[in-house]
């Protein structure tokens, strides 16, 4: 079979590349993949702009069926559809003891697509079993393959951010994350949700509408959108912000609309340090949060929202094309021109 690799540290050094088929250990399940998206971490991978241990078959972002189990498999079977996360955690170091598995601090983790576990951009991998979670019937394969960046918000959102009924939420970035924060929001019962953006993202916002929002503000057309986002919550501000542009003016930006109280939450990682005002924080009172990744129970809430509708990936996923176009593929998401691509053809 044919993988997409990172073969060498530094920038470039994607090949498709010929490789033996793997086959499950024991413990392991071998999937045939369905469907894998381009996420941004494959493309700062690509540039040499984050961890990843070479050589590796990328994506982590996947869903699949299962064609073969080890002899210790018992909950798994031949012919389940499946998803998992990418990170294999110990289950015995500290973190993982205190329940927060995503941050497992075993020396030589494996993680799907990035380092010492080939993922999900070839037509088959292999995944431990305690790792997988099944498709509900209604998720299509397609769907499932946005689970990983679903559980991400998820993990942030619901499991982290203070959002009650009837809140008004301000959502910065209208890229895959943030449209996915909006309808997460959503389903958590906020009354009011409003993204924020550029005017280059005017066709994001047509998306943005179909999946719910309730108003978009494009930042370099409105003169005060500090007022704006003041005038839609009856001058106190936004209950929760959530920043997911990973632009450094978005956190400033971010600190202004929040209300007294309110929450900020802080969606991926920014890549960069920030000259920002933290007074704020004190003289607002505000709370903030970070995450990273997901916990298993990300994941059974993600595809319970999938399964019951209450968030709809589908309209995110922008292009299909096959494994063999990878480099046209990584060319759109570069160039801004996707939201969600994905490989549904790997031979
Ligand atoms: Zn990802
Ligand atoms: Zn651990």
């Amino acid at each position: 079979m044919r993988g997409l690799m990172k073969t060498a540290r530094g920038p470039g050094n994607l090949e498709l590349k010929e490789i033996d088929e793997p086959r499950p250990k024991k413990d392991e399940v071998l999937i045939e993949v369905a469907a894998a998206g381009i996420c941004g971490t494959d493309i700062h991978i690509k540039h040499d702009q984050a961890f990843y241990t070479p050589p590796v078959v990328l994506g982590h972002e996947y869903s699949g069926k299962v064609v073969e189990i080890g002899p210790d498999v018992s909950q798994v079977a031949v012919g389940d559809l499946v998803v998992s996360p990418a990170t294999q955690y110990c289950g015995i170091c500290y973190q993982c003891k205190t329940g927060h598995m995503n941050r497992c601090t075993a020396e030589g983790k494996k993680i799907l697509g990035t380092s010492l576990a080939n993922g999900g951009f070839a037509k088959f991998l292999t995944a431990p079993e305690y790792i997988i979670h099944k498709i509900p019937q209604g998720v299509s394969m397609e769907e499932a393959a946005l689970a990983e960046p679903t559980a991400c918000v998820v993990h942030s959102v619901i499991e982290k951010s203070p959002i009650i009924p009837g809140d008004v939420v301000v959502v910065q970035g209208p890229g895959t994350m943030g449209l996915l924060a909006a309808q997460v929001a959503k389903s958590m019962g906020a009354g009011k949700v409003i993204l924020t953006g550029v005017s280059a993202d005017q066709w994001r916002f047509d998306i943005a509408k179909k999946i719910g929002v309730d108003m978009t503000i494009d930042v370099q057309v409105d003169s005060d959108p500090v007022k704006t986002v003041m005038n839609e919550s009856d001058g106190r501000g936004a209950d929760v912000v959530i920043e997911a542009s990973g632009a450094c003016i978005a956190c400033n930006q971010a600190l202004d609309f929040v209300k007294v109280a309110g929450h900020v939450t802080l969606l991926g990682i920014r890549g960069q340090s920030l000259d920002i005002d933290l007074d704020i924080m004190a003289i607002k009172e505000l709370t903030m949060s970070g995450t990273w990744g997901t916990l298993p129970s990300s994941w059974v809430t993600t595809l319970r929202l999938m399964a019951s509708k209450k968030i709809d990936v589908a309209p995110l996923i922008t292009h299909r094309i096959s494994l063999a176009e990878w480099e046209k593929g990584f060319e759109l998401m570069e160039s801004q021109k996707a939201i969600k691509v994905l490989f549904t053809e790997f031979d």
